[in-house]
């Protein structure tokens, strides 16, 4: 290989905070990249080469991009896959992961039958497009139940819990009245429902595809409340062959996907000490923001390298490394302000990550604390991040 100066350029749909860290990660190995997003001054314009202004799915948009690429990727499953694989044919410019596979995942419910044909174990699941075919699933599958829009949701919106016979109807107005082109009249392929998964915790792993290398980065412990990812920690405290098991069904997941780059795998470890597959996120994820100090190569450089064709990195870990969520505490959207994050730059094996977003509202992910552990345990990293993270809030400015 000959490194040359300027190197290839990746081209990012989505210029969110996956961008910005796939920015910082491309920048030493050479590679120079261009995002594409809506919001003009999105978080990863400013450590990157440039920004397209336009829309995830707009072809146009997705053409200039290609033009100025030698590889495409995207950072945001609303990428059109449409788009994408046109883009990338008339320009001449490969796309991965492959536009079909994010077609396949896009869609929650043929995500999960395509990964239970292959023989991924997936948690028992109905589609259903009416109240009336939702209640005979559920005679089936038993309550609680988790009910999900079959497309478009994320860090828990889109996803409804079905506790009793009495919630059937509000919980299916509620998901066709956030599916995407799903109408009252017409529901069709909005939902899917799943049996719920009384889960010990929840596992993820980040599988990596190279041009003729696979990897896994080691098994993440995610902690999420309100079906938003809060905390991370790896190693995750539970058994060795319960991590065995979850990383030989991030393989098998692996097997379905086509196409190069990272992969985030998230899994439910039930109480019988299984794995069942919750669902697959085709581009870096929350759950890998650790391996950023915590292994030798980060899951944002592993997807630069393996879509741009250079050889994997290592995936071992350094230490035991934490991470917790700075999400938005505040009720109206306001200028983002942060406060309290001397405590975090002064401690030592702490880093701090913003998201440089300008606006901050309720939940919304603004950045996060990872703390690494040479000698220490998983538990001790994660409790000192909390610590650390709790002492992080959003204020209005008078
Ligand atoms: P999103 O795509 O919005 O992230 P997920 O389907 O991954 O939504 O669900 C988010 C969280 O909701 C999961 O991490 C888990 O905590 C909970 N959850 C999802 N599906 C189930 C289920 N079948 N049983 C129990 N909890 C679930």
């Amino acid at each position: 290989m000959t490194l040359t100066s300027p190197g290839p350029t990746l081209g990012v749909v989505g210029g969110g905070q996956l961008g910005r860290m796939m920015g910082e990660a491309a920048a030493p190995l050479g590679v120079e990249v261009v995002v594409s997003d809506p919001t003009p001054d999105c978080p990863a314009s400013p450590v990157v080469r440039d920004q397209v202004v336009g829309d995830f799915d707009d072809p146009g948009t997705v053409r200039t991009l290609a033009d100025r690429a030698d590889y495409l990727t995207f950072e945001i499953e609303l990428a059109d896959p449409d788009a994408l694989e046109r883009a990338g044919e008339e320009a001449g410019v490969p796309v991965h992961p492959a536009p079909e596979t994010l077609r396949i995942i896009q869609d929650k419910y043929v995500q999960k039958e395509r990964l239970g044909e292959a023989g991924v174990p997936v948690p028992d699941y109905r589609a259903v497009d009416s109240a009336a075919n939702l209640r005979r699933a559920l005679d089936d599958l038993g309550y609680p139940a988790m009910l999900k829009a079959r497309e478009g949701g994320y860090d828990g919106r889109g996803n409804v819990p079905v506790e009793s016979p009495g919630d059937v109807e509000d919980a299916f107005a509620a998901i066709v009245g956030a599916a995407p082109g799903a109408t009252p009249d017409d529901p069709a392929g909005a939902a899917m429902v799943e049996e719920f998964v009384d889960f010990e915790r929840e596992l993820a792993v980040i599988g990596c595809q190279g041009t003729d290398a696979r990897d896994t980065f080691p098994v993440t412990e995610t902690i999420h409340e309100a079906e938003i990812l809060r905390e991370t920690v790896s190693p995750a405290r539970t058994d060795e062959a319960v991590l065995e098991r979850a990383e030989a069904v991030a393989r098998d997941v692996l097997d379905v996907m086509e196409g190069r780059g990272v992969y985030g795998i998230e899994l439910f470890e039930t109480p019988d000490c299984d794995v069942l597959l919750n669902e697959i996120a085709p581009r870096p994820h929350n759950s890998g923001h650790w391996t950023i100090e915590g292994c030798h190569t980060s899951q944002f450089e592993q997807h630069v390298r393996g879509v741009t064709g250079l050889p994997l990195g290592s995936t071992e870990r350094r230490f035991p490394t934490a991470t917790a969520n700075i999400l938005g505490d505040v009720a109206d959207r306001q200028p983002a302000r942060l406060h309290g994050e001397r405590a975090v730059l002064e401690t030592a094996a702490a880093h701090l990550h913003w998201y440089g977003k300008r606006e901050v509202y309720d939940l919304r992910k603004m950045g996060h604390v990872t703390l690494t552990g040479a000698d220490a345990g998983p538990g001790s990293v994660l409790s000192r991040a909390r610590d650390l993270k709790s002492g992080l809030t959003f204020r209005a400015e008078r």
